[in-house]
């Protein structure tokens, strides 16, 4: 017998196709969809609205994969984080924060990372693999599975493992299906990316509505080029005029994540020179204080640092909140995911 097709890897013209080339009515392809991404079934015997005869058919060609959980993590601040097995081994991680009014997903893009940054554990794994489209996707509906079904996750937010940008065709079919066949509204999705310029216009265009979130991090090129070696390529100045650029819809903003490295990036003149950076961008800007890992040579500023910081900001009318990250008893806050590679 010949491999057998894994439907959750198809876009939703190749399971009409499917369906088609198995001789059966179009219908049926809608109905797949609606299992898969809805009532995640993750395997074809699942499918009850199916005769068995229909579902013992499909299963002769095809079959539903599902990401194996590996591990669940549960933190004392109500933060879990969920280990991934791919079929090819490798393993990711995404992390689910429960908020009062939401619940967000903080989902991978790419089996480590070659951006390289030097504050991020991700960044130090480098690039193993892209996540196909369907692995981005399969992390939310395997949840959506878990927790459910009173509950489903509400907000997505691309900033687990990977620079989503630098995955960008299967980061746009994820979006798409999220979006369209999981439910999830562009609005309550954000991509953060670390700067890849050119690809920020590509956004725009095949994704307009996600909101865009921008990893600054610093206010000069000197340290941003030592902490962000992405900035070699496409320094402040153009990274900026790409914010500037970015077409927005009303009432939305770009996000800017900003973090705060004690003695680096951290005292009022780089606060002063944010303003100044960031002016006539519709934006805000999350502090982040720096969460440490072993092995790196960084430290996190003091609250009073963090605060004096957030104080020149919020002077100039600017909309900057501290986010102490979630989860890092488990190692599951920003910049702490290596999905135990
Ligand atoms: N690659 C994308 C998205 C994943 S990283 C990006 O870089 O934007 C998500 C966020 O975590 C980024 O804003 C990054 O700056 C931040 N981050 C990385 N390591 C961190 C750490 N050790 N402490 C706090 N934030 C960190
Ligand atoms: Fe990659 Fe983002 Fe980590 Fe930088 S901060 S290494 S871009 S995941």
């Amino acid at each position: 017998m010949s491999e057998r097709i894994n439907l959750k890897a198809l876009s939703k013209d190749d399971v009409l196709r499917f369906v088609e080339e198995a001789g059966l009515p179009r219908f049926r392809a809608g109905q797949l969809l609606h299992w898969i991404y809805q009532k995640h079934a993750s395997s074809l015997g699942d499918i009850t609205e199916f005769s068995r005869d229909l579902r013992g058919r499909l299963e002769e060609t095809a079959y539903i994969s599902s990401l194996a959980i590996a591990d669940r993590q549960r933190s004392s601040d109500g933060t879990g984080k969920f280990l991934f097995g791919l079929e090819d081994g490798q393993t990711i991680e995404s992390v689910l924060i429960p908020d009062e009014d939401r619940l967000t997903l903080c989902i991978s893009s790419q089996v480590g990372c070659a951006m390289g940054c030097r504050f991020c554990l991700t960044g130090r794994l480098g690039l193993l693999r892209n996540l196909r489209a369907f692995e981005i996707v399969d992390q939310v509906v395997a949840v959506n599975r878990m927790i459910g079904p009173r509950r489903t996750v509400s907000n997505i937010v691309l900033m687990g493992m990977g620079e989503p940008l630098a995955n960008f065709d299967e980061v746009v079919e994820a979006l798409w299906r999220i979006t369209s066949l999981v439910g999830i509204s562009k609005r309550r999705i954000t991509l953060s990316t670390a700067g890849l310029v050119p690809r920020m216009k590509s956004l725009a265009e095949k994704a307009p509505e996600v909101n865009l979130a921008v990893s600054l991090n610093a206010t000069t090129n000197t340290i941003r080029d030592e902490i962000m070696p992405v900035n070699r390529k496409y320094p402040l100045r153009q990274l900026l005029d790409a914010c500037r650029a970015y077409p927005l819809s009303p009432r939305r903003r770009i996000t800017f994540e900003y973090v705060l490295l004690g003695g680096i990036n951290d005292s009022v003149a780089d606060a002063a020179r944010l303003v100044k950076l960031i002016r006539g961008i519709r934006c805000k800007i999350n502090l982040i204080p720096f969460n440490p890992h072993a092995g790196a040579d960084l430290r996190r500023p003091s609250v009073e640092q963090v605060l004096a910081f957030q104080k020149v900001l919020t002077d100039h009318h600017l909309t900057a909140l501290i986010r102490e990250s979630r989860g890092q008893d488990i190692l599951a806050a920003c910049g702490q995911l290596r999905a135990g590679h």
